[in-house]
């Protein structure tokens, strides 16, 4: 495993964090919620679409 298998380790161990944290699904900038559509392509997102850009 490369450093890409690394990168994508500690992305899932953030999405994990944020999910033990309760504010998995919801954007860190903006507070709203990221729609599941984002969510399926992007599970680990911490932002919406929106603050994404
Ligand atoms: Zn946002």
């Amino acid at each position: 495993m490369g450093n890409a298998g690394l990168l994508e380790i500690r992305r899932i161990k953030a999405a994990l964090a944020r999910i033990a944290a309760g504010d998995y699904g919801i954007c860190a900038k903006c507070g709203q919620d990221i729609t599941s559509e984002r969510l399926d392509v992007l599970p680990d997102t911490p932002f919406c679409r929106n603050c994404a850009e």
